[in-house]
């Protein structure tokens, strides 16, 4: 199964995205793999046995998202320039998005820019992160505000690696492929709502389809200057409730299905959803588990709080409200009075 994503503006940034067992791999070049002391321990060895390089360095680093920053870039150029690497040589990310980001971040500016190729471990990261090349890492201000676009070589997604991953991840993951579906594909939400995700035929099958929903999105809007927006459907309220729960209550995904929600209660509120697709969507999230309701204690400081989110402009929100199933809208019109009124529905 493979899903290509053709990015020729100036430079041809074209590359393919195998959704299989992970292939054999040769290099004629030095490469590194970089991974965590989590996934490590689960897949190295067999990654290992698929790669053949000139030289093969592999950078182990701590598990989380608190090292998703300066520190570990560093130790991974670090790792490079002991090495010898050179401009030739390639850098492989194997993880989940955490990961990803950050192998991608170093290859970005080692030597201004290596290639790099993806191997993600998480559905999130098979999902979402992988496909797209946004790189990045965390500082002191907010989470992924240094970063450059940068886009792999191949990306090689093995459903295999989920046999290990934790349901609470795996569930976390399912947000954001039923975040595509509501906003730009009906009959994949469809098939979602009937799908068993333990039969690996299907979890392939919607793996793939969530690839192409995103790939295409990006193939249109490669740095977000349009469509590309639609895919922070549900993160606008999300980011909110990661931040007023100092990031520790929610798996990233978690959040997100919270703020879908409540995106369609504005959405029903402004007559672009009916009741009935809202609990739809309501229904397949907690068909995985997950969560769907938060109680607000604040309301006011969780309106402010929309303005900290940096793909907000200063004077408004930004909201990707769904249309029905299927289709969306980008949105920074809709008054106070509403925003407030929806948050209240959510209060104490
Ligand atoms: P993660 O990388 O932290 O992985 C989640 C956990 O699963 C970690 O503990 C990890 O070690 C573990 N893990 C990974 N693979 C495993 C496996 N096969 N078996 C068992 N455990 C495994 O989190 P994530 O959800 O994959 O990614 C989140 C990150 O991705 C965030 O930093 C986010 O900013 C970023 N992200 C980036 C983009 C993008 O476009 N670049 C998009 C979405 C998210
Ligand atoms: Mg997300």
């Amino acid at each position: 199964m493979q899903v290509h994503i053709p990015l020729k503006k100036v430079v041809d940034n074209s590359y393919d995205i195998t959704i299989d067992t992970l292939p054999k791999m040769n290099f004629d070049t030095k490469v590194a793999v970089v991974t965590n002391q989590t996934v490590s321990k689960l897949h190295l060895d067999y990654l290992l046995s698929k790669i053949s390089a000139k030289e093969l360095h592999v950078i182990t680093l701590q598990d989380g998202e608190e090292y998703k920053n300066q520190v570990s870039i560093d130790a991974i150029l670090e790792s490079l320039f002991e090495n010898r690497f050179n401009r030739k040589s390639m850098l492989i990310a194997f993880g989940g998005g955490v990961i990803g980001d950050m192998t991608g971040y170093a290859a970005s500016i080692f030597q201004r820019g290596i290639d790099f190729i993806q191997i993600p471990t998480t559905l999130l990261s098979q999902v979402d992160a992988s496909v797209g090349g946004k790189t990045g890492m965390n500082n002191k201000y907010g989470k992924n505000l240094v970063g450059a676009f940068h886009q792999p070589k191949a990306v090689y997604i093995d459903p295999y690696f989920l046999t290990t991953l934790p349901q609470r991840e795996f569930s976390a993951g399912v947000a954001e492929i039923v975040k595509m579906a509501v906003t730009f594909n009906k009959e994949f939400f469809t098939f979602l709502e009937s799908a068993d995700l333990n039969n690996p035929k299907v979890l392939q099958e919607v793996i793939k389809q969530a690839v192409q929903t995103k790939a295409s999105v990006v193939a249109e809007d490669e740095k977000e200057k349009g469509i590309r927006a639609a895919l922070n459907y549900g993160h606008t309220f999300g980011h909110v409730i990661e931040n007023e729960t100092q990031y520790k209550k929610f798996l990233h995904g978690e959040a997100v299905a919270i703020g879908m929600v409540m995106a369609n209660e504005m959405a029903v509120k402004m007559n672009l959803m009916s009741e009935k697709e809202a609990l739809r969507v309501k229904s397949l999230l907690e068909k995985y588990n997950l969560p769907v309701s938060y109680v607000i204690e604040d309301v006011r400081k969780f309106y402010e709080t929309f303005f900290l989110d940096k793909k907000s402009s200063d004077s408004a929100i930004t909201f990707v409200l769904p249309l029905g199933i299927g289709d969306f809208v980008i949105t920074d019109k809709i008054d106070n009075g509403t925003i407030m009124c929806v948050l209240n529905k959510f209060g104490k």
